[in-house]
């Protein structure tokens, strides 16, 4: 009935199912190393031991992959090839703790609905195997096969035989083959113990023995390398780093040789490949790119996998704490090996962030604190307890209540309860992240730590900075652009969900700022924007009637505005002009230098930070954050 309508009246009609597979199948499969990816990771998913990849023409031609695996029934042969079949998801559930490449049961239809391929199967411990030909709509009944080996074989020949679009859009064979390399190492380099061979027009490019992961980097990028490589190796409560960089004097001025895995999936990710690269800081001058191949094991659940359709970019629940790890973990493994002089220190009294016993697993920090919590009891005084809410990240709540409350952190909330501190590493006494016990009671009886309300101490110094110990080090913020970097992220938040980051305030005295007539324009122009933050007025001979400031700031309209408008409201290249007023609001209503702040503004400020999604530059670009580990104070008591 209801087909019968839509079919005579409308022109909406469904796209027949070859033709929707089709279109599937290009956020897939976009070039000949798409596919050798996804046949090679379901290779690894099947357990295989040997895994041999066989190209012709780069890709064009034929692209096969034999593996050794546990191999397939002639019944799944058959229903490999359906869209969302999969063998390896069977609730949603288990997405959070995938220990397998695939998940979506996409590839394999995606790849038949633009080539011919041929399976050839036997399951482990079978006889005989099965053969299956598939070519778009069409798939011939299975057959046995006698032949084949345990394993499974996927023969991909004419790729995107039914999409010109796509077959005239590939590169030169150079080019392609160049991205069948890529997929192929980042698949190689994390399964060391698998043996790996790829073959292109016949002559052999990579030939892979198992071996330990230092002999399969060095058999990868080839054996010069052997003596580049500087192991790294740190393991916490979050995360697990291993792998090597490379020694300075062997950056290269192209990038291209950094690796990084996320339980054994290659994966890119700005914020670590900054922190790796800030490592190298006053080793490197900025032309040059280190080398690196770093392995990075975190709990599943803690990792979303699932953003994107080709798996590259990944959202950690934390990455703000694998963030602060990665570069002294860098730093420390430069400094160990004696890369950098100035790094040197003693090898045997460095590593004391790995006692956790391996049997317990990997767990996250959470963000939950217990602000009742002081070990230090100064003069019996405990931080007053703010209202909680421990149902919401701290994070996102302090961030969330920044703009409502912009003039200071007063206001600013956390979530705490027993329980939190309970499950919170953060919070545990020896191992936590930020806190650590010896350390402060250390402070402590040097009188130097003012501590917060919970179990980190900070301190300010200089009027300028916030000093507070992580286990690794010792971390100097710079308070006034930490203030801007968190104000900044709060109104773009709060500007993309359509609200007004700054309350105005209603003057009862407009007041008069004389301005030229090109900035008065440029006022005029940018009335909206300049409302947004609370700055209100008319235009007046000379000038303009301020009417109303942004509640909170602590300047007369004339310096604001000067501020504000600086040279112009002109924004550089990918900044909108929303976004340079934020950070212009932001710098001025931030924390002024030689401001003194409590311990509870210190504290929330730096947990602020951390919620950022950049906190180690503020929005101009400056650093926030320098941090010292043990190395680098150890040289200077040397
Ligand atoms: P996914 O990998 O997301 O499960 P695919 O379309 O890549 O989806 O594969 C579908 C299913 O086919 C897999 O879940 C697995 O059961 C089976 N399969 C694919 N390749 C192999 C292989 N090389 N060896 C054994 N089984 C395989
Ligand atoms: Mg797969």
């Amino acid at each position: 009935m209801i087909q019968q309508t839509v079919n005579q009246g409308g022109v909406i009609a469904r796209l027949p199912e070859h033709v929707a597979n089709q279109i599937a199948a290009g956020e897939v499969i976009q070039r000949p190393a798409s596919v050798v990816k996804e046949l090679v990771e379901n290779a690894v998913d099947a357990g295989s031991q040997r895994i041999e990849v066989i190209i012709k023409d780069a890709g064009r031609t034929l692209i096969q992959v034999i593996d050794d695996g546990v191999g397939m029934t002639e019944p799944d042969a058959v229903a490999c090839f359906a869209r969302h079949a999969t063998s390896k998801l069977k609730t949603a559930d288990d997405l959070f703790a995938l220990s397998t490449k695939g998940f979506r049961g996409e590839a394999l239809a995606s790849i038949a609905a633009i080539a011919h391929v041929e399976l050839r199967t036997r399951q482990r411990g079978q006889d005989i195997g099965v053969r299956l030909l598939v070519e778009g709509t069409e798939q011939q009944a299975p057959e046995p096969d006698p032949a084949v080996r345990e394993g499974t074989s996927f023969a991909v020949r004419n790729l995107f035989y039914n999409v010109p679009a796509r077959r005239n859009f590939l590169k030169s064979d150079a080019v392609e083959l160049r991205h069948i390399i890529d997929e192929f190492t980042r698949i190689a380099l994390p399964h060391e113990g698998i043996s790996f061979r790829l073959v292109h027009n016949g002559s052999v490019v990579f030939d892979l023995a198992p071996g330990s992961r230092r002999q399969r980097v060095v058999a990868v990028f080839g054996a010069k390398y052997d003596e580049r490589l500087v192991p790294v190796s740190e393991d916490t409560d979050a995360v697990r780093v291993e792998g090597f960089v490379g020694k300075p004097q062997f950056a290269r001025k192209s990038r291209g040789e950094q690796f990084l895995f996320v339980n054994n999936r290659f994966i890119r990710h700005g914020l670590l490949h900054k922190a790796i690269l800030s490592a190298y800081e006053g080793l490197l001058d900025g032309k040059h790119h280190p080398f690196y191949v770093l392995f990075l094991t975190v709990d599943p659940a803690k990792v979303d996998v699932n953003i994107h359709p080709t798996k590259v970019e990944v959202k950690f629940e934390e990455d703000r704490v694998i963030f602060a790890l990665l570069r002294p973990a860098v730093r420390r493994g430069l400094g160990k090996h004696n890369v950098a002089p100035a790094l040197a220190f003693d090898q045997e009294t460095s590593l004391n962030i790995s006692e956790r016993p391996p049997a317990e697993g990997i767990r996250m920090p959470q963000v939950s604190v217990n602000e009742n919590y002081n070990p230090f009891r100064i003069g019996g005084q405990q931080a007053p307890s703010r209202p909680s809410s421990a149902a919401k990240g701290a994070w996102t709540q302090v961030l969330e209540q920044a703009g409502a409350d912009a003039q200071g952190l007063s206001g600013w909330g956390r979530s705490a309860s027993t329980e939190d501190v309970e499950q919170a590493p953060l919070a545990r006494p020896s191992k936590g992240f930020f806190a650590d016990a010896n350390e402060s009671a250390q402070a402590e009886a040097e009188g130097v730590a003012e501590m917060t309300g919970d179990s980190r101490p900070v301190m300010q110094w200089s009027g300028k900075y916030i000093v507070t110990p992580v286990s690794s080090g010792l971390l100097v913020i710079h308070a006034h652009r930490a203030h801007t970097r968190v104000l900044f992220e709060t109104y773009v938040r709060q500007m993309d969900a359509g609200s007004r980051p700054v309350t105005i305030q209603q003057l009862l005295f407009p007041e008069f700022v004389e301005l030229p007539n090109g900035d008065r324009a440029v006022c005029e122009e940018s009335r909206e924007v300049l409302s947004m933050f609370g700055l209100e007025f008319q235009l007046a001979d000379g000038g303009i009637e301020v009417t109303g400031m942004p509640s909170g700031a602590s300047t007369d309209a004339a310096t604001l505005l000067e501020a504000i408008l600086e040279d112009g409201l002109e924004p550089p290249d990918e900044v909108s002009r929303e976004e340079l007023v934020a950070a212009r609001m932001a710098r001025m209503m931030a924390f002024q230098p030689g401001r003194k702040l409590n311990k509870t503004e210190m504290g929330d400020l730096v947990d602020a930070l951390f919620g950022c999604s950049t906190p180690g530059l503020d929005p101009f670009g400056r650093p926030v954050i320098a941090t010292f580990d043990e190395g680098d104070i150890s040289k200077k008591l040397q």
